[in-house]
């Protein structure tokens, strides 16, 4: 006899071969029923939905049945029914039960609806099983492919950057150190500096904070490149859309002058987020329902609208003129500050009631590479906001001038020495150049509607939390 083989329950759901006899492995989600007839609800991760098992009891004993229960992994062999109830294409009626793992009621701690979102992060090693977190994970799997086929179908080629870095020139403060010395017997010199001679690298190292420099060095020979990967800041900030451990795509592009930069990141997030009401539709359906009544026309219109472009400039005299209507913040805005979250938001989800491109910005709030503008007092840097996130892209021209690069490093008290390396592409065949970073789990709260980014990526590393 021909061994029976698994089908998915995605697939399962969608047949039409009433009559056959199937094979669907799982974990049970409920079972329900009288002694006549038991129902297995069955979800195997294929789909958000379960198939439904109905079982009679009499046939297999109440004893055999005892084991199939909540979190329980079973398989099961039946016939593919047409399903009598409403919604419902197909169910199994079950032949065999084989039951691979049991999870006993008192201690399974997923046992009844509705738990809060905070209490499965603690149990973030079966919250997976949830459908909100299996939706969550599927949408996060389709979004990481959109991304690469975006880049891909437009000639970028994925490279990838290093973790493990050597320069600090971008995170001063942020970086997680990297090294082999032994902790508790640390040699250091007369003026009490570590002597990094005998670390690993010879020198000290750390987790990346970006791979924007070396993605610049691919830029001016590949033309257009991206990278996606783990990215580490050690933020001590405990905010709800920070992680010490976050995933960037960074893309680059020879050539490319802000306007460029600006279109590309509109182009992309549209695809993302247009991609995911096509290829995740369910889950995000189940999001909408169970969380955030307003998700999936949030996304409609986001794909709707021509981003908002201001300068930060203009932004400024735009909040300014809301706090003289009496609109308070709580940090203080003036032409020079930092822009914080309330600020962002206050523009895209007050006035302009739209994302917002957000450009030249003081170049004292901003990194050495940007482009320095003629006024002496901007860079071509670009944000982009969003409704409910705040910023989602951070990017800019850069400036491919030598002397005008090197001297700003200088001022900035970059550490030059260490990256002579990048200074090098203004040396060799400089050009106009682009590019940005989307943080991938800023991008995945806009689409899932999630409001604290620990619960759009699987194990979140926050200040004192590295469980599982
Ligand atoms: P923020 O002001 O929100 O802290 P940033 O200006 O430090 O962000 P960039 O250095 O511009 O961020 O990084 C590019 C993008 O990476 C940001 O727009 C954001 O989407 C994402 N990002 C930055 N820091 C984090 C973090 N700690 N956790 C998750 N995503 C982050
Ligand atoms: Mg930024």
């Amino acid at each position: 006899m021909e061994t029976l083989k698994r089908t998915r329950i995605a697939e399962i759901l969608q047949s039409k071969d009433f009559g056959t006899t199937v094979q669907v492995k799982g974990w049970v989600r409920t079972r329900r029923g009288n002694k006549q007839v038991g129902f297995i609800a069955l979800n195997d991760g294929s789909t958000i939905r379960n198939v439904q098992i109905v079982v009679p009891v009499d046939a297999f004993g109440e004893d055999s049945l005892k084991p199939v229960t909540t979190g329980a992994c079973i398989r099961v062999n039946g016939i593919l029914t047409e399903s009598p109830g409403q919604g419902q294409d197909a169910e199994i009626h079950a032949q065999e039960i084989h039951v691979y793992g049991t999870a006993d009621p008192l201690t399974y701690p997923l046992q009844k609806k509705g738990h809060s979102l905070e209490f499965l992060r603690d149990i973030a090693h079966l919250r997976p099983r949830t459908n909100t977190f299996g939706a969550i994970f599927r949408i996060r799997h389709h979004m990481a492919i959109a991304i690469h086929r975006f880049f891909h179908e437009r000639g970028f080629y994925y490279f990838h950057t290093p973790v493990l870095t050597a320069s600090d020139c971008e995170g001063a403060g942020q970086m997680f150190q990297v090294t082999t010395l032994n902790l508790y017997d640390l040699k250091k010199d007369a003026n009490g500096s570590i002597d990094y001679t005998n670390d690993f690298f010879g020198k000290q190292a750390s987790l990346t904070v970006s791979g924007q420099l070396e993605g610049e060095l691919a830029a001016m020979a590949l033309g257009a490149i991206y990278t996606f990967g783990p990215t580490f800041r050690a933020e001590n900030s405990n905010t709800p859309r920070h992680l010490a451990e976050f995933w960037m795509i960074e893309p680059e592009v020879a050539f490319n002058e802000i306007e460029d930069n600006m279109q590309l990141a509109e182009d992309f997030i549209k695809y993302c987020v247009r991609w995911a009401l096509d290829n995740c539709r369910e889950d995000v359906e189940f999001l909408n329902n169970m969380f955030d009544k307003e998700l999936i026309e949030r996304l409609n219109f986001v794909l709707k609208q021509n981003f908002i472009r201001l300068t930060y400039t203009e932004g400024i005299r735009i909040l300014e003129a809301a706090i003289a209507k009496g609109h308070t913040f709580e940090y203080p805005i003036y032409w020079g500050a930092d822009l914080a979250s309330e600020h962002e938001r206050y523009l895209v989800e007050d006035h302009f009631r739209c994302p917002v491109i957000l450009t030249d910005y003081p170049k004292e709030i901003k990194s050495f590479y940007m482009k320095q503008n003629d006024d002496g007092k901007t860079v071509r840097a670009m944000d982009v906001l969003f409704p409910k996130i705040g910023e989602i892209i951070g990017g800019s021209q850069r400036e491919e001038d030598y002397d005008k690069l090197s001297q700003r490093a200088q001022e900035m008290d970059v550490p030059t020495k260490d990256i002579w390396w990048y200074l090098d592409t203004r040396r060799f065949g400089t050009a106009p150049h682009s590019g940005f970073g989307l943080g991938f789990e800023r991008l995945l709260m806009f689409v899932t509607g999630m409001t604290n980014i620990r619960d759009v990526i699987p194990f979140p590393r926050t200040p004192h939390n590295a469980e599982f």
